[in-house]
């Protein structure tokens, strides 16, 4: 009997083993905030918030100088990025310094994950490898290709200069549909699901490169929109790195509800921890939506 009790406890000491081993193999995640022209002092600690509260992830953030900083506060802006999983970025503001640069593209080209969120790809479009990283970027019609799908799911490539650069209509609720249903970001998830109120960009323009699109919505005209399917979440590889894109999520002010929607905070994590790792764990939640009736 006593034996018995004994080996229960042992049990159950490994089993506390276990557990401590588990959080210590928690991914870390480096989030980027600091200048954006969205409101990323409300918008980062739900997305910190999102990657915890799914057990797959212990989060850090880095913050840039405020714009119009003197170049000195530049100084001590140098994110270990190498220390770090994955890399998501909530920033869309001035240029980084070159040894900021340099580390991100080693570290992505390195094999580091990068996830990049709404008008995170807007920035830097004076940095060739970032365009290279998010092979769509909300520029001008004459600055790269452009990528949509057709209604037979086709990939079409539109040529620098020919067709619509970037933009947006009014916020609106519409339908999100995968592309891919077998990449480990997407497999899993309804086939198609309304999206909150947001904005729906259109006419992304770059490189373009090594991409796959996963998710578009129908951009309708009625709704300021192009009147075809614009990719709105795809990934990039970049050297030994995987780069996830996507470009929900507007916020402003205390409005974030398309950040704080079930489905843009899934894809989050979801995209984090493919960076990460090449592979999704974390399950679809329960409140992920389906389509509106
Ligand atoms: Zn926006």
């Amino acid at each position: 009997m006593r034996r018995m009790m004994m080996r229960a406890m042992l049990g159950a000491a490994c089993l506390g083993l276990g557990v401590g081993a588990e959080a210590a193999e928690k991914l870390k995640v480096l989030i980027i905030e600091g200048q954006n022209n969205h409101s990323w002092e409300t918008t980062t600690p739900i997305l910190k918030e999102a990657l915890e509260k799914s057990g797959r992830f212990e989060a850090s953030v880095a913050r840039t100088p405020p714009a119009k900083a003197p170049a000195s506060a530049w100084d001590s802006f140098r994110p270990e990025f190498k220390a770090f999983d994955v890399v998501l970025t909530n920033y869309n503001g001035e240029p980084w310094p070159a040894p900021v640069r340099e580390a991100l593209e080693g570290y992505v080209a390195g094999g580091g994950g990068l996830v990049v969120m709404h008008a995170a790809n807007n920035a830097f479009p004076e940095w060739p490898a970032y365009n290279e990283m998010i092979g769509l970027g909300w520029r001008d019609a004459a600055f790269g290709d452009r990528v949509t799908v057709d209604d037979s799911g086709n990939v079409v490539r539109t040529p620098r200069g020919d067709g619509p650069g970037s933009g947006h209509g009014p916020r609106h609720a519409y339908t999100v549909d995968v592309r891919n249903a077998e990449h480990p970001i997407t497999k899993g998830l309804p086939s198609k699901w309304t999206h909150a109120v947001d904005e729906l960009y259109h006419g992304q323009r770059g490189p373009a490169r090594n991409m796959e699109v996963l998710a578009t919505a129908f951009s309708d005209e009625a709704q300021g929109g192009t009147g075809t399917n614009e990719p709105l979440l795809w990934t990039v590889a970049f050297g030994e790195g995987r780069v996830a894109v996507n470009v929900m999520g507007h916020a402003w002010g205390d409005d974030v509800g398309p950040i704080e929607a079930p489905d843009f905070r899934a894809l989050i994590v979801r995209a984090a921890e493919w960076a990460a790792t090449g592979a999704v764990t974390v399950p679809v939640p329960d409140d992920f939506p389906t389509v509106a009736k």
